[in-house]
């Protein structure tokens, strides 16, 4: 059984499937594992690091292809090179089922096997496959770089022979994965952080890093779903939230926002009127931006300026620190292929409760109930 990795399609994409120790622990379960010629120089990886631990390096993207029984990849590889994949082949990527269904028809049509890893469940067993996870943290901790890193401020206070520099004051909105991981960089430079969620549960962890968590009466309203995540709160939450928002963001320097609700646009938590209100020179960092950005003023992708205050909304943050991200993405998907192969042979168990729920469309069939609904397929 062949496993293949290609360059990423997209030129701005510096991360990679597999890194060499994966290959090692993949070789080890008898299975070959093909690297396209040059697929790791971008996360600083040469072909004969890949070589050593026995990958085989090809130029020849079409023949890897045809040989391919399962397909890795960071982002959904292009319409060529599906095409250049035998029917029943497997690919495993961050497809984006849900919030790009229409894609996914190319995968249907040349009859594949698609698993997304965003629909790999956060559950404790899956723990060690949740690429979301691995990514929110790496993108958390840069996003407070690039904070840092553009305002005219430093972080930590410093005394020094000419006089003492405060400390910044930060405000992190979303505290799950990402905006954690933004607390704890944050505080690790020096600044006063605060944070805030709607899911209470969030106030706990936000503290234990030494955050400020802003308390919100939420009327008794339920926040959180069984899986953990948020809900949709009503507008009058919203307007109190957003109210309490802009209140702090007059005081603050730098704002990293990162509050999702699944299957939704992002909530617009800073408003027009709070960046009004900040700081010249202060930074917001919205890292909401691939479903619409938290900031009302947020261009997905772009930097704004704003009488001052710059907002940005960078789109792939984790490739910016590729060589950890594709470390992290590449255990991830590891730790996914050691249940998907079982002595060197794919062994595909849809009633496992990963591989069941990964699993996106199978031999040219969408199965995944809510990319079928929207895709109309009964
Ligand atoms: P996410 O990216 O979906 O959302 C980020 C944060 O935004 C969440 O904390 C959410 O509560 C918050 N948010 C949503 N609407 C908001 C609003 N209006 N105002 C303020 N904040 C708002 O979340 P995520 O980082 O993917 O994590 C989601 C949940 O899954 C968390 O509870 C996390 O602890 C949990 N999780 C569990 C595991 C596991 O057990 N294996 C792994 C990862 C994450």
């Amino acid at each position: 059984m062949q496993i293949t990795v290609l360059k990423e399609k997209d030129a701005n994409e510096a991360r990679v499937a597999l890194v060499p120790e994966s290959v090692k622990k993949l070789v080890a379960m008898n299975v070959s594992v093909a690297i396209e010629s040059g697929a790791g120089l971008p996360a600083s990886i040469n072909d004969a690091d890949f070589e050593a631990v026995g990958a085989t390096i090809s130029a020849d993207r079409q023949h890897l292809l045809a040989s391919t029984d399962i397909l890795l990849a960071v982002n959904r590889p292009g319409d060529d090179a599906l095409a250049g994949l035998k029917r029943g082949a497997i690919l495993v990527a961050f497809l984006r089922p849900l919030d790009e269904p229409k894609r996914m028809e190319e995968l249907i049509s040349r009859g594949l096997t698609a698993f997304a890893i965003e629909l790999i469940p956060r559950t404790t067993r899956a723990q060690s496959m949740d690429g979301l996870s691995s990514m929110a943290t790496i993108v958390g901790y840069k996003a407070v770089l690039m904070a840092a890193e553009r305002m005219p401020r430093m972080f930590p206070m410093l005394t020094t022979a000419a006089g003492t520099v405060p400390p910044a004051r930060v405000l992190i909105l979303g505290a799950g994965v990402a905006g954690l991981q933004a607390i704890a960089t944050a505080r690790r430079l020096g600044a006063i952080v605060e944070g805030f969620d709607v899911r209470a549960a969030a106030g706990e962890a936000v503290r234990s890093l030494g955050a400020r968590f802003l308390e919100l009466d939420m009327g008794g309203a339920q926040t959180e779903d069984a899986g953990g995540y948020a809900r949709e709160v009503t507008e009058e939450i919203m307007e109190r939230s957003r109210d309490l928002i802009a209140n702090q963001a007059a005081l603050t320097d730098c704002i990293v926002t990162s509050a999702q609700v699944p299957g939704r646009r992002a909530p617009i938590l800073v408003t027009e009127k709070a960046v009004s209100g900040m700081k010249r020179g202060a930074v917001i960092v919205d890292l909401a931006g691939s479903t619409g950005g938290n900031c009302a003023l947020t261009r997905p992708g772009e930097e704004v300026d704003v009488n001052g205050v710059k907002i940005f909304a960078p789109l792939n943050l984790a490739s910016t620190v590729p060589l950890h991200a594709s470390q992290l993405y590449s255990r991830n998907l590891t730790s996914f292929l050691s249940i998907l192969i079982k002595e060197g042979q794919l062994n595909l168990d849809f009633n496992d409760d990963i591989i069941g729920p990964a699993c996106a469309v199978h031999q040219g069939q969408a199965v995944e109930p809510r990319l079928k609904a929207a895709l109309s397929i009964s």
